[in-house]
């Protein structure tokens, strides 16, 4: 079994994932963490655990899913993956950061590319690589078919699903993105999602008024 610990960082309430398995290898995933105490809050988790950090995984690069990218790099000295379609995105992100009056992002770049159907390995669980391209141009999930969920990112939320009002978005690519990518995944699979609580395929499908 795979395990998932979740925290909600930064003003944008942003969902970081952890996770790892009995081997203790591990991955980062979004850190969102801005403040020195939400770093911390990351790092004491890692360390407590005796976790054993792999990689920093993106599944897209916009600023309150990269805000703890440098520190996580150079603390556990792993690489950063993200799609290509999103490295421009993330070259801004500094830019961003000053037109929105947030301060305490340090800039980092990528290192590694995540491409559609890739198997990432840690440990002994393996993550699906899929691009859902709509919030971001780059946008991928990562699918953990031993233990039943996807870390989906900004694309499928509780009941809600991704804006498209900001630069590179396409609505219509997003509904797409999850219609043939989410929407094939067996019902009972957890979303782990970019913001708000976890969901599953086969609620959203029943119950979410975007997909209708
Ligand atoms: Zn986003």
């Amino acid at each position: 079994m795979t395990k998932i610990k979740s925290f909600v960082f930064s003003p944008f309430s942003e969902n970081t994932y952890v996770l790892y398995d009995d081997t203790l290898e591990a991955v980062i995933i979004d850190p969102g963490c801005l403040s020195q105490a939400e770093k911390l809050e990351l790092k004491d988790f890692i360390v407590e655990n005796k976790l054993n950090v792999k990689a920093l995984l993106l599944t897209h690069a916009h600023l309150d899913h990269v805000f703890g990218a440098a520190f996580i790099k150079r603390t556990f000295n792993v690489n950063i993956y993200l799609h290509d379609l999103d490295l421009p995105i993330l070259a801004d992100v500094e830019n961003r950061c000053k037109t929105w009056g947030i301060p305490g992002y340090e800039p980092v770049e990528a290192d590694k590319s995540l491409n559609e159907g890739e198997i990432f390995r840690f440990g002994k669980t393996e993550l699906e690589v899929i691009h859902v391209p709509g919030h971001a141009p780059g946008h991928v999930a990562f699918i953990c078919r031993n233990s039943s969920f996807i870390i989906g990112g900004d694309c499928l939320f509780h009941r809600s699903v991704g804006r498209t009002d900001f630069p590179f978005c396409s609505q219509e690519q997003l509904i797409h993105s999850i219609q043939t990518k989410f929407f094939t995944l067996p019902d009972e699979y957890t979303v782990y999602a970019g913001h708000m609580q976890p969901t599953t395929i086969g609620d959203e499908k029943k119950h979410n008024p975007f997909l209708k």
